[in-house]
C-alpha cells in the first residue's frame, strides 16, 4: 500500500503473483450462505462452467454460484460476507458473459454471481427529449439493441461484439468505431445502482454519489456491482453504407483515419485493421462487399504485403439515399487510399451492429469458437503510433494469420473552430472572429486510464490459438510474441497502457494506473474494504 494510506490500506493486501493464492479451503466452505433467504437460488453443484471465460487459458472453480433474482440476493449475500470479516475468505465475482480475457470474472472457491439471472429492472425504455432506457446489469447488449429498436431508438456507443453485458462492458470502458464521436460506453450513461463491497445498496450518477459513479465506470468491478444501468439513448438509423479501402503505407493511413476523427461531420463509425501477408484479401471480401470497379480490385494483388485497411461507416434511412451518397463521395474524396480496392456494402443497423456474430457462428460451426483467446490490448499515444507500427507489423509478427488485428484511433477531446462574430468589409468579404472549442468526449474523472495524448490508438491483436499445436498458431508461439511486443513498448518508452489490463504485479498495476493509483485504493478501502470483489482482476486480494 502507499505509505501516507497505511491506515486505510490495513485490511487491503496487494496481489502480486500470477496466480491467485488457494485460501484455506475450509474457511471458504460458504455453507452459511444457505441461511440467506433468497428470491433466486445459490449452486454448490455444476459450478465448473464459471471456472471458464472467453480466454480459455484461465480456470478458478468458485464453491457456490448465486443465480440473483433480485437485488436484495445480490445485497444480501454480499452483507453476509462481509460481516464474516477476515474470518471468512470467501470472495465474490460478479460473471456478465465470461467474455474476459484471463479469469477476471472468476473467483477461486468463492462466490460468482451469474448476472444474466437477474432481470430487474426489465429493459425498460423512455422515450422523451433526453431518452434513456433503464437495463438489469447483468443484461446483453445485443437485447438492448432489440428492445430500443422497437421504439426507433438505439444506444449511441458500441462494442464490436453485442453478447457482452450491461456491467462487463462498463467496467472496462466499451470502446469501438462510434467512440471517436461519443466516447466509449462509460460515457453514455446516465445513472447507476451499484451494491458495494460492503454489501450497500446506492444509486449514483455525474449529481449524486459522484465519487461511487465515476469509481464503478472502468473500474474492473472493485468498488461495486452494477445492477442497473440507466444508459443514453439517440435515433436509430434503418440502414448503415459499410466501407473498406487499403492502404500500403501506414503514415498516409493513420493520417487519414486521424484527418476523419478530427472532423464534425464525418462518418458514423471509423475502424482499421492491420493485414499482414494475405493472399486473395480482396476475393474474400467480396462475400461481404462489392468493389466499386470489379476489374481492378480482380488485378489487386495483397500477397506478401503489409496493408492497412480503413474501415468506415455511414448511417442513413432509406429516404436519405442521395444525401448519403453525396455525402460518402465527398468524405472518400478527402482520402489517399490505393483507388482499386474500394469496397462498399449496404446493411441493415443491426446487420452492422452485429456483425461480429455471423463470425462467431461460422466459427462455432467448425469447432473454432472455444478455442483459447490470448489477446492483447493496447492503447497508444499518437506521437507513437508510427514508431509502434514499424517495430511490430512485419518484423516482430510476420503474418495475422491467427486473428484480426484492429487498429484505429479515438480522441478524447473534440476541437472545432467556432464562428463568433462576422463583420461585414465590402459586400463579399467578411471579418471572422472565431473561438476554439473543445468537446470533452471522454469523462476523465472515471477510473478508466488512458495514454496522456488526446488522441491515441486502440490496437487489439485478436488471436486465437489451436490448443494442441506447437507451431505457430498454439498458445506459447502466440503469448511469446504478445510479450516481445509489450517488451517493445517497455523498452522504447511509449506510454501505452492496456486495455482490458492483465498484469502480475503491484508495480505493474500502480504504474498501470499512474497518478490516479492513490485514488483507486482510496475507492477500494471506502466501497469494498475487505476486498470481496472481482478478485479475477489479481489488483488487492482478501485478508484473513
Ligand atoms: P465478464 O467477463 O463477465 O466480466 C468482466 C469483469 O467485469 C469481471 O471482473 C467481472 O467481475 C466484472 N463484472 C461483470 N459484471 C459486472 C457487474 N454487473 N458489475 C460490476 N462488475 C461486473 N471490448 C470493447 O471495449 N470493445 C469491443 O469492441 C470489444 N469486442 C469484444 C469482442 C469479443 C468477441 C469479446 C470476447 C470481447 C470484446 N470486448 C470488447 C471485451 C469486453 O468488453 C470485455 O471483455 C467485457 O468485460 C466482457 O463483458 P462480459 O459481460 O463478458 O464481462
Amino acid at each position: 500500500c502507499i505509505p501516507d494510506r497505511t491506515n486505510l490500506c490495513s485490511n487491503l493486501s496487494l496481489a502480486t503473483q500470477a496466480v491467485q493464492t488457494k485460501s484455506n479451503s475450509s474457511s471458504a466452505i460458504p455453507f452459511s450462505l444457505e441461511t440467506l433467504t433468497l428470491d433466486g437460488y445459490f449452486s454448490f453443484e455444476n459450478t465448473h462452467h464459471a471456472a471458464k471465460d472467453f480466454g480459455n487459458t484461465n480456470h478458478f472453480h468458485p464453491s457456490v454460484i448465486l443465480y440473483p433474482k433480485s437485488v436484495s440476493d445480490i445485497f444480501s449475500t454480499i452483507k453476509h460476507i462481509f460481516n464474516m470479516g477476515s474470518t471468512s475468505a470467501l470472495t465474490v465475482a460478479a460473471r456478465g458473459h465470461g467474455h474476459s480475457i484471463q479469469g477476471q470474472s472468476q473467483a477461486h472457491q468463492g462466490v460468482v454471481i451469474y448476472m444474466q439471472s437477474l432481470k430487474d429492472p426489465r429493459i425498460k425504455i423512455h422515450t422523451g427529449e433526453l431518452p434513456f432506457v433503464d437495463v438489469s446489469g447483468g443484461e446483453l447488449w445485443i437485447n438492448i439493441l432489440h428492445e430500443t429498436l422497437k421504439y426507433g431508438l438505439s444506444p449511441m456507443s458500441w462494442t464490436d461484439y453485442l453478447y457482452l453485458s450491461v456491467g462487463g462492458t462498463l467496467s472496462n470502458a466499451g470502446i469501438s468505431g462510434q467512440a471517436f464521436h461519443h466516447g466509449p460506453q462509460i460515457n453514455n450513461v446516465y445513472q447507476l445502482e451499484v451494491v458495494t463491497g460492503k454489501g450497500e445498496v446506492v444509486t449514483c450518477s455525474e449529481k449524486q454519489n459522484a465519487d461511487l459513479f465515476h469509481g464503478v465506470l472502468g473500474g474492473l468491478g472493485q468498488f461495486g456491482i452494477i445492477t442497473r444501468a440507466r444508459i443514453s439513448l439517440g435515433p436509430a438509423p434503418k440502414m448503415v453504407k459499410w466501407i473498406r479501402v487499403l492502404y500500403s503505407e501506414f503514415s498516409i493511413f493513420s493520417r487519414d483515419q486521424e484527418h476523419l476523427i478530427s472532423m464534425e461531420n464525418s462518418f458514423d463509425y471509423i475502424e482499421g485493421l492491420v493485414i499482414i501477408n494475405r493472399t486473395g484479401l480482396l476475393n474474400n471480401w467480396r462475400s461481404s462487399f462489392n468493389p466499386k470497379d470489379p476489374l481492378q480490385a480482380s488485378q489487386f494483388n495483397s500477397d506478401g504485403k503489409i496493408l492497412y485497411c480503413l474501415e468506415m461507416a455511414i448511417y442513413f434511412n432509406p429516404d436519405e439515399n442521395n444525401i448519403m451518397n453525396q455525402k460518402t463521395e465527398s468524405l472518400l474524396s478527402e482520402l489517399s487510399y490505393i483507388p482499386s480496392t474500394l469496397f462498399l456494402s449496404e446493411v441493415s443497423y443491426m446487420d452492422f451492429l452485429n456483425r461480429v456474430h455471423l463470425s462467431e457462428i461460422k466459427l462455432r460451426a467448425k469447432g473454432l469458437w472455444e478455442v483459447p483467446h490470448p489477446w492483447l490490448n493496447l492503447l497508444i499515444p499518437k506521437s507513437k503510433i508510427s514508431n509502434f507500427a514499424q517495430e511490430v507489423f512485419g518484423n516482430i509478427l510476420k503474418d495475422n494469420s491467427n486473428g484480426p488485428i484492429l487498429i484505429y484511433p479515438v480522441n478524447k477531446s473534440k476541437y472545432v473552430y467556432q464562428i463568433l462574430l462576422s463583420i461585414p468589409i465590402s459586400d463579399l468579404r467578411y471579418i471572422f472572429s472565431t473561438s476554439l472549442l473543445s468537446y470533452c468526449r471522454w469523462n476523465n474523472k472515471t477510473s478508466f486510464v488512458t495514454p496522456d495524448e488526446d488522441i491515441f490508438y486502440l490496437v487489439a491483436f485478436l488471436s486465437s490459438a489451436m490448443p494442441s499445436s506447437t507451431g505457430k498458431d498454439g498458445l506459447e508461439h502466440i503469448m511469446t510474441q504478445n510479450q516481445k511486443i509489450l517488451n517493445f513498448c517497455a523498452a522504447a518508452d511509449l506510454g501505452i497502457k492496456q486495455y482490458l489490463p492483465h498484469y502480475h504485479t503491484q508495480e505493474e498495476w500502480r504504474d498501470h494506473f499512474g497518478p490516479h493509483w492513490e485514488l483507486f485504493v482510496q475507492r477500494k478501502s471506502t466501497y469494498d474494504p475487505l476486498a470481496i470483489l472481482a478478485p479475477g482482476q489479481r489488483i488487492f486480494r482478501k485478508a484473513i
